[in-house]
């Protein structure tokens, strides 16, 4: 009986590699808006960030996001990502 390939994706910010399913991806659509893919169905750039505020704070305030997704984000798409995190993200060290 076969378990079936898993496919892996890293964080982009602390590169673990996990379960996509695990992780958020999020998406440079073809308009240039950055969003998030609830479905892992947008076509366009993507980027995984795992449910980590750290690392949503790092890709966020260090343009790590920005880097991957090989442009600036607009300051809409950052404040739409960074409520966004509030409430995927789990808090650490608890
Ligand atoms: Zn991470």
């Amino acid at each position: 009986m076969s378990r079936g390939h898993i496919p892996l994706r890293s964080c982009i910010v602390c590169n673990v590699k996990t379960d996509k399913r695990d992780l958020i991806r999020l998406v440079r659509t073809q308009s240039g808006r950055v969003e998030v893919d609830t479905t892992n169905r947008i076509p366009g750039r993507g980027a995984y960030l795992c449910h980590s505020q750290p690392c949503w704070d790092g890709a966020l305030k260090k343009n790590r996001l920005d880097h991957k997704l090989k442009g600036l984000l607009s300051t809409e798409d950052r404040l739409v990502l960074q409520e966004f995190a509030q409430q995927v993200a789990a808090p650490s060290g608890e």
